[in-house]
């Protein structure tokens, strides 16, 4: 019956792209024992359950990328899946906002991209149209993308668990994975008090993609890179003024999108992220500080000349975590009328960004093979959105004889 090689399959990492790849095994090949190994006590506890929640469209990327072409096809999946296991998803509409003429230009360039990877229903919309559409949005021209949509990753996580183990494969919750080696038959996986074997193990460990690289040998010319995203909640007497997404125009310069303002699925606006080096994997608080986190990154000569090169970019994202007030300058940009006191409730996620040996943001989603072990050691943000299409993708490279 099946067509993959092997029989056991070990997963390590409970986000949302290993259980979308885990339960892509199941339902594709019967009788291929599917285990994930999740160091929490619950699914989606790092970046699959702190992030914008967005469905994203599709608008930015480059055309031929994997991000471009899984993007556009996860997106159709997922909002399938969620009307499928009746998990919350509401296309809500987004801006990408010119607040000033000099945005014009990168806006085109985002224009012509999102039209190139055939985003529905994408088009400009002059300063009259985007009134319409956010009444409260300020700024010369925007691009309006009818299909993007707010949806609960928790949900979609829980809901593939919940499929996983109906297929009778395994979420092992509490278990991180201590050990990773290839064997002459088989992967050995274990952890501080258990072993098993598996034909094949596929790693996606977010934040921890270089130690388990590195248990696996393959730490290669990558290393993830944790970036703070701190987000606000709008006051509930002034969340009317954000009725479904608006983003400015990205800097073509960084793979973030700048801080923006999200409708969610539980109808509260979020305001942000912006995107601020960490100081640990776990660095969800400015005052999270590990120094064995820190060494490591601090000996990849890319992290010190992504540091160099962005020093100025990077230190304004600094004051905008230090400071509120300039914080909502970024803001006011686009939603004039927004006041420090409006954002209350702060929360932050850490986003996994791989940095190349040249200190680049590496853009697109990078997996990489190490014999019988897949290792996934790049997949940031529309990593979500894209997760069941980069399911479908890792599996049929696997299939492949
Ligand atoms: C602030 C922010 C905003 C974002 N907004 C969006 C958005 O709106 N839309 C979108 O599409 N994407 C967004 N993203 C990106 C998206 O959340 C990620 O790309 C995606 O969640 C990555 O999923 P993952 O499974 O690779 O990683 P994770 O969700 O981080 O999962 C990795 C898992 O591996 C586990 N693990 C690590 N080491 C071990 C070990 N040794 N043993 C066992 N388990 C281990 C971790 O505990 C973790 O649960 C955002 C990300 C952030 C941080």
């Amino acid at each position: 019956m099946s067509s993959w090689p092997g029989d056991s399959i070990g997963v390590v990492g409970g986000g949302i792209v290993g259980l979308a790849i885990a339960r892509e095994i199941s339902n594709r090949y019967q009788g291929v024992g599917v285990t994930v190994f999740e160091k929490e006590d619950q699914v989606a506890s790092h970046q699959s359950g702190h992030n914008s929640g967005v469905v994203h469209a599709g608008v930015y990327y480059q055309p031929n990328s994997l991000k471009g072409r899984l993007c556009r096809r996860g997106a159709g999946l997922l909002r399938e899946y969620c009307q499928e296991r009746g998990v919350r998803y509401r296309e809500l509409g987004k801006l990408v906002v010119a607040s000033a003429e000099k945005e014009l230009s990168a806006l085109d360039d985002i224009e012509k991209r999102a039209l190139l990877n055939g985003v529905p229903g994408v088009r400009r919309v002059g300063s009259k149209e985007m009134e319409d559409i956010e009444p409260y949005v300020r700024g010369v021209s925007a691009l309006y993308s009818p299909s993007t949509a707010s949806v609960d990753y928790r949900g979609v996580c829980e809901a593939l668990g919940e499929e996983i183990r109906g297929m009778e494969g395994e979420v092992r919750l509490n278990t991180p994975v201590t050990g990773l080696r290839e064997t002459v038959t088989g992967v050995e996986v274990c952890s501080a008090d258990q072993r098993w074997i598996f034909d094949r193990v596929i790693v996606c460990g977010g934040l921890y993609g270089d130690r388990l690289a590195r248990l696996a040998g393959g730490l290669g010319e990558l290393r993830t890179i944790p970036f703070r995203g701190e987000y606000y909640m709008l006051r509930s007497e002034v969340s009317h003024r954000v009725r479904g997404m608006i983003y400015p125009v990205p800097d073509p310069r960084y793979s973030f999108l700048g801080i923006h303002l999200t409708r969610n699925i539980s109808d509260e606006v979020h305001v942000g992220p912006n995107a601020v080096f960490a100081l640990a994997l776990e660095g969800y608080r400015r005052r999270d500080i590990d120094f064995n986190d820190l060494r490591l990154m601090l000996s990849w000569p890319g992290t010190w000349r992504l540091v160099r090169r962005n020093w100025q970019h990077g230190s304004s994202e600094l004051l905008s975590s230090l400071s509120k007030t300039l914080y909502v300058r970024q803001v006011r940009r686009y939603l004039a009328d927004i006041e420090t006191s409006d954002l209350i409730s702060p929360s932050s996620g850490v986003r996994a960004q791989a940095v190349d040996r040249s200190g680049n943001l590496v853009d697109d989603f990078v997996l990489q093979e190490e014999g019988r072990i897949l290792l996934v050691r790049n997949a940031p943000s529309p990593a979500a959105t894209s997760s069941l299409a980069i399911a479908e993708y890792v599996v049929s490279l696997s299939s492949k004889p």
